[in-house]
C-alpha cells in the first residue's frame, strides 16, 4: 500500500508532533485554572502526525467526493446546479443574529424575510408564503396540513383522500400519508401526462385535492393543466403544486395562473444554496388569498422561528443579484440545455416519450446495450458507474418508475454550452463502448477510490470511523 493510500492512523508515529507547545519543566505553561480538574488520565489514540500529514489528510478527503465545483452534475429531480459563492458570503453578514434577540435589532432580517416573500409571490402567483418549512418534503407536508385545515374550517370532515399522479416525487405520497391523508394513484397516459379522462372517475366529495408538479418528473408540462383544475376544483378539492419543478417555469410561467391554491417551492433547488449530501434546504409554502387563514393556524408549527433563515438569505440575494429581466432567463436556459443534450443523444439512447422536455427529460437505456448470447447487456447502472471514469457525476437512475432503465439528466442553466457538449461526447463513447464491449461498463468505475460498494448495505450499515481492531 502506498503512503497516499493509508489511513492517518497508519501513518501515525508514537511521539510525532504537528506544533509544539512550551514545556520547561515538563508542565504545560498554559493557565487552565479550573479546567484542569477536567483533564483525562490517559491520552486519546489520535493519531500522531506532522502538519503536512494532517493538511494532505483533509485536502485528500475533500477530493474524494464529487461536488459541483469539481464537475458536471446532471442529477435529475435534484437541481444540482452552480451556486454563486457571492451567495454564499450574504448569509454571513447574518452570522450573529439570534431568533430570540430584541426585535428592535432584527429590522434588516425581517425586511429580508418580507422582501423574499414579496419575490416568492411575484415569480409563483401566490399571494402568502410561510418560510418554516426546512426542505421540499417538508413543504408538501405543511401544505397538506393547510389543506387539511382549509376544509375542516368549513366544516368538510370527509376529504381524507388526495390524488397523485404515478409519475410523482416519492414524497408526495410519503407527505400525503404522514398528513394522515389517502393518497389515490391517477394513471399517467401513454404521453407521460396526466389524463383528465383518468381523472374525472376518482372525483367526489371525499378527494381533498390533488398534488401535481408541472413540469412532471418526467420533464413533461402536463398541459391539461387548465382542465385537471376546473375539474378538481369542480369536485371541491384544492390544487397543490409541488414547486420542484420550478426551475423551468421561473420568469415564463406561475403557478397561481395555473389554478393552484397551495405549493412550495425549494429554495435550494430554484434559487441557489448548494444540497449535496442532504441538507440544509428551505421549502416554503405560499397560498392564495382563500387559504390566509388556513395558513396561519399551520404557520410556526412546523420548525422553530423562520425556518434555515441562511437558504432564505441565499435565495434572497440570489434573485437580486439576477434581477428582474435575468430572473427570466433561468427557465428558457434550463430548458434549452435539456433539450440539446436530449437531441443530441436519441440515435444511442432510448426516448420512450419523444416531447419537447423542459429542464430534464428520461431515457430508457441504450439502444445497443451489447446484449447477446452469452453476453450480458449494458444496464443504466453501467452507464452511471462508467460516466464517473470520465469524471462526471451520474445522472439519476431507475427513477422515475414508469420504465426499467430511467436515467434522468438535468443539466440546469448554469452550464455552459462546452460543458454540455463534452458530456454528450462522453456518453456517446460509452455508448458506443457498450456496443462493443459491455464487460468494460460493468466492472466500472475503473478510476474511483471505490467501485461498486453493495448499495444496501453500504446504505444501511455504513462504516464511517476507523475502529483500530478492524
Ligand atoms: C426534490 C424533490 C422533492 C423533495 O424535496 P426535498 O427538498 O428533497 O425534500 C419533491 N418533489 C420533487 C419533484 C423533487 O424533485
Amino acid at each position: 500500500m502506498s503512503y497516499y493510500e493509508k489511513l492517518i492512523f497508519e501513518l501515525s508515529k508514537p511521539g510525532r508532533r504537528g506544533a509544539a507547545v512550551p514545556s520547561g519543566t515538563g508542565e504545560v505553561k498554559v493557565p487552565f485554572g479550573d479546567g484542569a480538574k477536567c483533564w483525562r488520565s490517559e491520552a486519546p489514540a489520535l493519531p500522531e502526525v506532522s502538519e503536512p500529514d494532517v493538511v494532505r489528510h483533509y485536502t485528500r478527503l475533500s477530493q474524494l467526493n464529487f461536488g459541483v465545483d469539481g464537475g458536471f452534475y446532471p442529477l435529475g429531480s435534484c437541481t444540482m446546479k452552480y451556486n454563486p459563492k457571492v451567495c454564499e458570503d450574504v448569509p454571513a453578514l447574518f452570522a450573529g443574529l439570534h431568533p430570540l434577540q430584541d426585535e428592535e435589532t432584527t429590522a434588516g432580517a425581517r425586511e429580508l424575510l418580507s422582501g423574499a416573500e414579496r419575490f416568492l409571490c411575484a415569480l409563483t402567483g401566490m399571494k402568502h408564503f410561510t418560510f418554516s418549512p426546512c426542505a421540499g418534503a417538508h413543504g408538501e407536508l405543511t401544505g397538506l396540513m393547510i389543506i387539511r385545515r382549509y376544509h375542516e374550517m368549513r366544516g368538510d370532515t370527509a376529504r381524507t383522500r388526495i390524488l397523485v399522479p404515478d409519475s410523482a416525487h416519492g414524497t408526495n405520497p410519503a407527505s400525503a400519508a404522514i398528513c394522515g391523508l389517502e393518497p389515490v394513484t391517477v394513471p399517467s397516459g401513454p404521453d407521460g401526462l396526466v389524463d383528465p379522462e383518468a381523472l374525472r372517475p376518482l372525483l367526489g366529495p371525499d378527494i381533498a385535492g390533488i398534488m401535481l408538479t408541472n413540469p412532471n418528473t418526467l420533464g413533461l408540462f402536463e398541459k391539461h393543466i387548465k382542465e385537471i383544475a376546473e375539474l378538481v376544483h369542480g369536485c371541491g378539492g384544492l390544487l397543490y403544486y409541488d414547486g420542484a419543478n420550478l426551475n423551468p417555469l421561473v420568469g415564463v410561467l406561475r403557478p397561481g395562473d395555473m389554478g393552484f391554491d397551495v405549493m412550495h417551492v425549494n429554495l435550494h433547488k430554484t434559487f441557489s444554496t448548494p444540497h449535496g449530501g442532504g441538507g440544509p434546504g428551505s421549502g416554503p409554502v405560499g397560498v392564495c388569498e382563500a387559504l390566509k387563514d388556513a395558513l396561519a393556524q399551520v404557520d410556526g408549527k412546523v420548525s422553530a422561528f423562520h425556518g434555515n433563515f441562511g437558504v432564505i438569505v441565499r435565495a434572497y440575494a440570489y434573485i437580486l443579484m439576477l434581477g428582474r429581466e435575468h430572473v427570466k432567463e433561468l427557465g428558457p436556459f434550463a430548458t434549452l440545455a435539456a433539450n440539446y443534450i436530449k437531441e443530441s443523444l436519441r440515435d444511442k439512447f432510448k426516448l420512450p416519450i419523444d416531447s419537447v422536455c423542459k429542464h430534464e427529460f428520461v431515457f430508457d437505456g441504450l439502444i445497443d446495450d451489447g446484449g447477446r448470447e452469452g453476453v450480458p447487456a449494458a444496464t443504466t447502472l453501467d452507464v452511471a458507474k462508467r460516466m464517473l471514469d470520465y469524471g462526471f457525476h451520474a445522472p439519476t437512475i431507475y427513477f422515475p418508475l414508469l420504465f426499467h432503465q430511467s436515467m434522468m439528466i438535468e443539466p440546469t442553466e448554469t452550464e455552459s454550452l462546452e460543458t454540455l457538449d463534452e458530456c454528450i461526447a462522453v456518453l456517446r463513447k460509452i455508448a458506443d463502448e457498450a456496443a462493443v464491449d459491455p464487460s468494460l461498463l460493468k466492472s466500472a468505475p475503473h478510476n474511483t477510490p471505490i467501485g461498486r460498494p453493495d448499495e444496501t448495505e453500504a446504505a444501511r450499515h455504513p462504516i464511517l470511523k476507523f475502529t483500530a481492531e478492524a
